[in-house]
């Protein structure tokens, strides 16, 4: 069973408005992703934004790189709108935003937000021209920016002078706590140029995204202690399949453990043919399993050992899993507080009736030597002992069941 962290310990940030999702101010922790289409091919674009928003990205980040890109963002727009998707759209921009959101009002009229890299907005009093022309549309038309900064692309000025002013002091720090710095000051020095342009403080968010854990870490509880914009927590470059979800949770559920980060995204590489919406998953069942956000039941499952006799615990596991997320669009709209529910697949008894009690719904396969019937515990209470070939379709009929019982009750009870 997770207990969620107390509210006291999340840190405290100001709430900015992303169309209608709320980063910061005590809300949970929102997850978003980024599409890997060509933005210019519309309904591509537009397919997979709402697949993404189907798998439970509340935000989703399109790139905008080009003039034919920008033309596409208001199009796009409106296809997700015919197709009943409201999911907030941001756009990224790098280089040429300032010329493509001036030249194409629709463009940031059609996004909920802005992300500029501080890093690639020029150099030297271009930058700073570009940056506040970026600003003041964003001020013209009402829409939060974030200030995503990016070891790849450090504003190389602003490095070489935190270099020079680390070289004058009496103990210069290593080269890594310089790099840090200078991720830190871009993003805070960013954000203060924007309020002194004209953005209100509560229409800016800061990301300082870098591949390694431990730097990962370090800046964004550096971050935290200096300012109170929300803090969007990503590791760059994470990797692909296993690497990457397990470096982006090391890095990601150390800080938000402390209470920090209030929008996350996990930058999966998709493997060939693998599904975008992987990033999504990773990032809920990342939440979920440290007890901050409930998305979709759970299914607890022992690892299974020499105790069980096939792999057909490992398929009533899988097929189980499967069925939950293939039923959970109508659930959520149908079932209230579903999400919450919890389910225990075990492949012996020597876990499986204690582990099922604590879950609300449990079933123990029997192990090998053991009698062939499979205890089935709801809410901690022995109701059915399951035998012979149709355990899992049997199985699935007493979790739906449940579900039914249980969820419409509760919301019926309101
Ligand atoms: S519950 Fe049984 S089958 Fe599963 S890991 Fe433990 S001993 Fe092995």
């Amino acid at each position: 069973m997770n207990h969620p962290l107390p509210g006291s310990v999340r840190r405290r940030t100001r709430a900015v408005s992303i169309g209608r999702v709320t980063v910061g101010g005590g809300s949970p922790v929102v997850v978003q992703s980024m599409t890997n289409t060509d933005t210019v091919d519309v309904v591509r674009t537009a397919i997979q934004c709402a697949e993404l928003a189907r798998a439970g990205s509340e935000l989703v980040r399109i790139t905008v790189n080009t003039p034919e890109a920008a033309a596409a963002v208001a199009p796009i727009r409106a296809q997700l709108d015919r197709m009943g998707v409201d999911v907030p759209l941001i756009g990224d921009f790098h280089y040429n935003g300032h010329r493509l959101l001036g030249e194409r009002p629709e463009c940031a009229e059609a996004l909920a937000k802005f992300r500029i890299n501080p890093g690639n907005v020029g150099h030297g009093r271009k930058r700073d021209e570009q940056f506040a022309q970026m600003i003041e549309i964003a001020c013209k038309y009402g829409k939060p920016v974030r200030i995503g900064v990016n070891w790849g692309s450090l504003d190389q000025d602003l490095l070489a002078r935190i270099m020079d002013e680390n070289a004058r002091r009496p103990e210069p720090r290593d080269a890594v706590a310089v790099m840090r710095e200078a991720m830190v000051a871009s993003a805070l020095e960013s954000a203060a140029r924007a309020e002194a342009i004209g953005l209100p403080g509560e229409r800016i968010v800061l990301s300082c995204k870098v591949s390694g854990v431990q730097d990962l870490i370090a800046i964004y509880r550096e971050l935290s202690r200096r300012c109170d914009y929300p803090l969007h927590l990503g590791l760059t470059e994470a990797g692909m399949g296993s690497k990457g979800i397990v470096a982006s949770t090391a890095a990601m559920a150390v800080l938000l453990q402390e209470g920090i980060g209030d929008t996350i995204r996990v930058s999966l590489t998709p493997e060939p043919g693998g599904r975008r919406t992987q990033e999504v998953v990773v990032a809920q069942e990342m939440l979920q399993t440290m007890g901050l956000r409930a998305f979709t039941p759970m299914v607890v499952a022992c690892p299974g050992c020499g105790r069980t006799t096939s792999t057909f615990f490992q398929e009533l596991a899988q097929s189980i899993q499967e069925h939950v997320r293939q039923s959970m669009p109508r659930w959520r709209t149908e079932y209230d507080g579903v999400e919450n529910m919890t389910l225990a697949v075990m492949g012996c008894v020597v876990n499986g009736p204690g582990e099922s009690k604590h879950a609300n719904i449990g079933i123990s396969l029997p192990g090998n030597g053991e009698a062939p019937a499979a205890p089935v515990f709801e809410d901690g209470v022995k109701t059915a002992t399951l035998r012979g070939q149709h355990i899992a379709e049997e199985f699935t009929a007493i979790v739906d069941a449940y579900v039914t019982r249980t969820y419409r009750r509760r919301l019926a009870d309101r």
